[in-house]
């Protein structure tokens, strides 16, 4: 365990706060918590070309910046005397392998802004997502451990992975409280997902809900691993709000929320609406889907700071059920 170097102590807690990607599908609800823990005032979004919702963007200050420009950013940083820095910014994996040179001009040139903001000023702690595609065909598929190979196959676990070791340098080097977790495919009901290989875990619910059909774009029994939203959010804020006396590493926890195969969640959701079909129809996400872990091993996180999972297949389908057609009654889905 190294000693905190060039961090601003002793403080205990995040004051000012900047969330990049706060428009995106886990910014936009992390946002909306960060303000309701933290105060309104005290939680900076930053947007960039999506539209942000009017409860996101009426809530709190809103802000516009290229990540990978690193003035704007800290130029914003200063304006608000932020502290800490949440960078969900990023592409994802199946946008990044069909443009592999955005995703790491994107994902590596922002982060190095970040750390580099950081260090020149001081600031208190970073969060930054890596995620289950840091893993490879070389790293074994089922309860995937914290330690293993990580050879990914696609650009953006290569970016994944890079960040993991450009984060725990800027620890070891500079003393920068940066922390991270290996997000697994992310299931919410607020904003849809952007260019992910487990999309199809959100876009079925929508497509079951309005159409009672939906062609699902991996095989039926693919099977990996997977969270519910507000798992995701509380994984994130207890994460940072850990004493750093208990962070043992600075790269990524690997944490678990379920893991059901596309053929099991189609029948969860059946039992909720009868006449719902599921096809399958595998496009080139199923090559990716196939290099990445089935399910997850997170007992370092959970030993480490108590990370311990909510919702399983049966509760967050009931949830993203019940939420969704509320909306869809309302005609807002
Ligand atoms: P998202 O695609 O929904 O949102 C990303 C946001 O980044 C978008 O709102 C976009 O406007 C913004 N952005 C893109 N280019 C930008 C630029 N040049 N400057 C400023 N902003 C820019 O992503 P997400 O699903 O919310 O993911 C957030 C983080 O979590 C990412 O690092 C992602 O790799 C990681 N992650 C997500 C999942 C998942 O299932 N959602 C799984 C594993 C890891």
């Amino acid at each position: 365990m190294h000693a905190l170097k060039g961090c601003r102590m002793p403080e205990k807690r995040a004051k000012k706060i900047l969330v990049t990607g706060a428009t995106g599908q886990i910014g936009s609800e992390l946002t909306m918590e960060l303000r309701k823990r933290y105060g309104s005032e005290n939680v900076i979004a930053v947007g960039h070309s999506r539209k942000p919702s009017d409860t996101l963007f009426k809530s709190g200050p809103f802000e516009f910046a290229d990540v990978n420009e690193k003035e704007s950013l800290e130029k914003i940083v200063k304006r608000y005397d932020t502290d800490t820095i949440y960078h969900l910014a990023a592409v994802l994996s199946a946008t990044g392998e069909q443009n592999p040179q955005l995703a790491w001009n994107l994902n590596m040139g922002s982060l190095y802004n970040v750390l580099e903001i950081a260090r020149e000023h001081r600031l208190f702690r970073v969060f930054w997502p890596s995620s289950i595609a840091a893993f490879g065909l070389t790293a074994p598929r089922v309860n995937t451990p914290q330690e293993t190979v990580l050879i990914p196959g696609t650009m953006y676990g290569v970016t994944k992975v890079a960040g993991e070791l450009l984060c725990n340098y800027y620890f070891i080097k500079y003393g920068v409280d940066v922390r991270g977790v290996r997000y697994p495919g992310i299931v919410s009901s607020e904003v849809l997902p952007g260019g992910g290989t487990t999309d199809y875990a959100v876009a079925i619910f929508y497509e079951a809900i309005k159409n009672k059909r939906y062609t699902c774009f991996v095989r039926e029994d693919t099977v990996l691993p997977m969270m519910y939203m507000p798992d995701c959010i509380k994984a994130t804020i207890d994460l940072m709000e850990t004493d750093p006396s208990r962070i043992k590493r600075h790269d990524g926890y690997n944490v678990a929320g379920m893991s059901f195969s596309a053929g099991e969640l189609a029948a969860e959701i059946k039992k909720y609406i009868p006449g719902f079909r599921c096809d399958y129809k595998p496009d080139f996400r199923q090559r990716i889907a196939d290099s990445w872990p089935m399910s997850i091993n997170d007992s370092v996180a959970r030993k480490e700071w108590g990370w311990k999972p909510r919702y399983d297949l049966a509760a967050m389908t009931k949830d993203m059920i019940e939420k969704l057609s509320k909306r869809f009654r309302e005609g807002n889905l």
